[in-house]
């Protein structure tokens, strides 16, 4: 399977090429056809299965397509748990919109709102945002969600551990009843199913990812071998592909142990566990995210 046969236009397969993917993930081989036609869409998908360019690509391309002149307006609106989910899902719409931008902003608690009340003045086809920050901002006039064609709700079943269920009815109500919405959840538990009814049209139903199955890009490989050669196996294999690596290991002395070891073999390590202090772990966390 190939990313050319599910109705992408040159430039999203161009923005796919650029951050190096080959073969969409089975999220993406069924929800981008989908959304693609304006049904609505009820995914279970977990992290890590490739689900936010599943919804990303397939949302840039029809804001693109039916694009009208006038002001710019919120046109498409992802409400996700939390600020990190928010900031990935905004660099995914930079990412794929490399070669056809929309204006996008993100909006979320613990940043000033001032600050992004005066992002979005500038108007944004897509506003990504955590529930309770998007309400002040509906609150505060500073944000208009009466023109919204797509919503997506992802990672749901988050939303809804964390009590926003009050803050999603909210937003619902605000929004067009004539719209496209897609809803992405880790389970298809009976309270997301209720939602998805509230919510959703005659929806395509995708399950990618059967609850405790590992996510898609993840292969998972079995070395048997004896206890005393297992750090001089893990050495010859960090030499040969040299990326970052996380290990885990069993016990807190076994991990300061290994980083030891492998640190005598020319392989720069670090344990981080329990016992370490927070600066340390954060020191040892900022090498690993700059690889060192
Ligand atoms: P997500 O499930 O959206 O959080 O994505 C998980 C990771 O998979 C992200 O780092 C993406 O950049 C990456 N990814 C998404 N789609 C693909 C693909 N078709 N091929 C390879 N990696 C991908």
């Amino acid at each position: 399977m190939t990313f050319d046969t599910l109705g992408l236009r040159p430039e999203s397969l161009r923005a796919i090429a650029d951050q190096g993917y080959t073969q969409p993930t089975p999220i993406q081989t069924q929800a981008i056809p989908a959304v693609l036609t304006g049904q609505d869409l009820l995914a279970a998908a977990q992290t890590g299965t490739g689900k936010t360019a599943a919804f990303v690509l397939p949302i840039l391309q029809t804001l693109h397509a039916t694009r009208a002149k006038g002001p710019v307006r919120v046109r498409a609106l992802v409400v996700v748990p939390t600020r990190e989910l928010a900031l990935q899902v905004e660099a995914s719409l930079r990412t794929s919109g490399a070669h056809r931008p929309v204006r996008s902003a993100a909006v979320f608690g613990g940043m000033r709102l001032d600050r992004q009340v005066r992002a979005l003045r500038k108007g944004d086809e897509v506003v990504v945002a955590t529930p309770g920050r998007l309400l002040d901002h509906v609150r505060q006039r500073t944000i208009d969600l009466s023109h919204v064609e797509i919503l997506v709700l992802d990672e749901a079943d988050r939303m809804l551990d964390m009590g926003f269920i009050h803050d999603i009815k909210r937003i619902l109500q605000l929004l067009p009843a004539e719209r496209q919405s897609l809803l992405f959840s880790a389970t298809f538990e009976p309270r997301i199913r209720r939602l998805a009814e509230d919510l959703l049209r005659e929806p395509v139903s995708i399950d990618v990812a059967p609850r405790n199955a590992t996510a898609a890009p993840i292969r998972q490989i079995v070395h048997p071998v004896d206890r005393h050669q297992k750090r001089h196996l893990l050495a010859h294999m960090l030499r040969r592909d040299a990326g970052q690596t996380l290990v885990f290991t069993r016990t807190k002395r076994g991990a300061n142990r290994l980083a030891e070891q492998l640190g005598k073999a020319g392989i720069s390590a670090a344990a981080s566990h329990g016992n370490k202090s927070q600066s340390q772990r954060v020191r040892a966390g900022d090498a690993f995210l700059g690889g060192h």
